[in-house]
């Protein structure tokens, strides 16, 4: 016999506040990570243990609008309505586009990827970049989280059962900078990250200004070290050799992979540490 679920989908984000405070939901918004978590055999509904909640209809959670200097995008807004919105930086969308098919990116939403928190996350390397905060919201109010600090592992992130991320903003969009993603995947499309990697740079006189970068797949989170970038502010461009491999082993001290069905620790190492010097080589950055 099929066992019978609770599910709510309420008509506005206040109602879907209420009953998250009232009872301990499992939220889906585009459901693509949290349908394969809970999958049964073939032929058989998912079992989620808990009522569950949808949310990715709210109008609320879809917004992407302006404030400031801050771009503020809406937790539920899914990869495909983000690659058409004029507003979202060209190095997000590149990024983007290299997550599975169009079928799941109509689907699948920045909120979701964020708080599922997978190492190999695709937005995740670029989110810590842009130094990029959360706005949580539950019945008791607004709480304003980095991402680093929210996310705290596989899977585990610093969220209230009542709360919802409503919000992913981006301080500063870096529109004076060169922001690169890469990801090696088994192939180049429809494939989650062996390796990721984001970075980007400032220059101003041939002079770093401002350099960052972030590792994904290589550890339990996203790997970055504001430490070890400052070392590189003030060089001068192209950087010398003897700085490329500072900061090379500096990461490698750092960066702890492991071995799983998608790769070996010791070929995600090697790809992490030539993605970085790749990026610290070149002779010329121009802003995007
Ligand atoms: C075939 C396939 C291919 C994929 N390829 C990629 C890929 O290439 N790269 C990649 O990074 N990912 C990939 N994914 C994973 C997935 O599509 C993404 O992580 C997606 O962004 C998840 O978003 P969602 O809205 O579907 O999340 P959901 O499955 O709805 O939710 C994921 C988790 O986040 C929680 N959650 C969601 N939204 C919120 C919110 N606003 N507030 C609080 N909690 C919330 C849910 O409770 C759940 O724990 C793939 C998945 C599939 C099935």
């Amino acid at each position: 016999m099929v066992e019978k679920i609770t599910a709510y989908r309420f008509e506005r984000l206040d109602e879907t506040l209420s009953q998250l405070n009232r009872e301990d939901c499992a939220i889906i918004a585009g459901g693509t990570d949290v349908m394969v978590l809970h999958k049964s055999r073939r032929g058989v509904p998912p079992k989620i243990p808990k009522p569950i909640v949808f949310i990715n209809h709210l109008s609320e959670l879809k917004q992407v609008y302006q404030h400031h200097k801050d771009l503020h995008i809406g937790a539920c807004c899914t990869y495909s309505e983000l690659l058409e919105n004029p507003l979202i930086p060209f190095a997000l969308k590149n990024a983007i586009k290299t997550i599975a098919a169009p079928a799941i990116r109509n689907r699948g939403t920045l909120g979701g990827n964020i708080c599922n928190a997978s190492p190999a996350g695709d937005m995740l390397p670029l989110l810590y970049v842009y130094n990029a905060k959360l706005l949580l919201r539950s019945v008791n109010g607004n709480r304003m989280v980095t991402i680093s600090d929210f996310i705290q592992g596989p899977r585990r992130v610093q969220r209230f059962h009542n709360e919802i991320v409503t919000e992913i903003i981006l301080p500063s969009v870096l529109e004076d900078s060169h922001v690169v993603f890469e990801k090696v995947g088994n192939r180049n499309a429809d494939s989650i990250a062996k390796v990721s990697f984001a970075g980007s740079i400032r220059i101003s006189k041939d002079r770093i200004d401002d350099i960052r970068f972030a590792f994904g797949a290589v550890g339990p989170t996203i790997v970055r070290s504001v430490d070890i970038e400052k070392k590189l502010v003030g060089k001068t461009i192209p950087l010398d050799g003897a700085d490329i491999a500072a900061i090379g082993s500096a990461f490698d001290k750092i960066i702890r992979p492991i071995d799983d069905q998608r790769s070996t620790a010791a070929y995600r190492k090697t790809v992490a540490l030539h993605l970085l010097r790749y990026f610290l080589s070149m002779k010329q950055y121009q802003p995007n």
